[in-house]
């Protein structure tokens, strides 16, 4: 069986955002990793007909790939709040 990493061409991204530090309240601006996973055009060799339906399932989304920050002001790291860490695109 094929793996997702199969179905998807994988491109790194990067999101601004902006974030209030935990520990000390500054507000400030973070450029935040992503990962964007486009689908294949096709579906690679050795795909049997379960893959091939998960393939046609499958969409593009995005996946975070930071979930700390390093406060600009007081260097402390922080978890990046509640935000989703997965978005369908
Ligand atoms: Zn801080």
């Amino acid at each position: 069986m094929l793996s997702e990493r199969d179905f998807f061409n994988e491109t790194p991204e990067t999101k601004q955002a902006t974030f209030s530090c935990p520990h000390c309240r500054e507000r400030a601006e973070y450029a935040v990793r992503w990962l964007r996973r486009t689908k294949k055009t096709a579906l690679p060799r050795g795909a049997n007909e379960q893959d091939r339906a998960r393939f046609n399932k499958s969409r593009a989304y995005m996946v975070r790939v930071d979930d700390m920050l390093v406060c600009a002001r007081c260097r402390r790291r922080f978890d990046i709040p509640n935000s989703q860490s997965v978005v369908f695109v």
